[in-house]
């Protein structure tokens, strides 16, 4: 039987006594493995593969459920922490690459489409970018005339500069 020691939850930083090798209070376990079992409902039942599908099955925080899967050497081996496909979202996304396995297929046979893509959003983007500092050029303008009116007395509304 180890003898107890006063600690410092690991979680939630409240003291208690633990047993040897245990950092989290009772309270901060039991919660640890609800949120664990959810965790491994939601991998064996919904087929959750994803810490973003299981934040949504669970309704535990996305960032929480990686934590969790990585402190658990169990859901560490079977889900893939990488971030989600960027196509799909369906899939984690393969070590080095935006895209998962089935997606980097598909790109690479229409790797030519994707060129085509990419520069035309490419040309899309910076499009945006000049309308964007017409559109800003625009409002500074129709600023500038109203302050104008205003200094001329024609401001309709009863707080002119002039009553302050
Ligand atoms: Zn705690
Ligand atoms: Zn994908």
């Amino acid at each position: 039987m180890p003898d107890d020691i006063a600690g410092y939850c690991a979680h939630c930083g409240n003291l208690f006594l633990h047993g040897e090798g245990e950092t989290l209070c009772r309270k901060c376990r039991v919660e640890l493995d609800d949120s664990v079992t959810l965790i491994y409902d939601a991998v064996d039942l919904h087929g959750c593969k994803t810490p973003e599908s299981i934040a949504e099955a669970t309704g535990i925080p996305a960032e929480r459920v990686r934590e969790l899967i990585r402190e658990n050497q169990l859901l560490r081996n079977t889900i893939d922490l990488s971030e989600p496909c960027r196509r799909c979202g369906e899939a984690s996304a393969q070590t080095g690459s935006e895209f998962c396995l089935d997606c980097r297929a598909e790109l690479n046979l229409a790797l030519g489409d994707a060129l085509q893509h990419a520069m035309t959003s490419l040309q899309a983007h910076q499009l945006s970018e000049r309308q964007k500092d017409a559109a800003a050029e625009i409002a500074e303008k129709f600023r500038r005339r109203r302050e104008r009116r205003r200094a001329r007395g024609l401001d309709p509304s009863p707080h002119n500069r002039w009553s302050r």
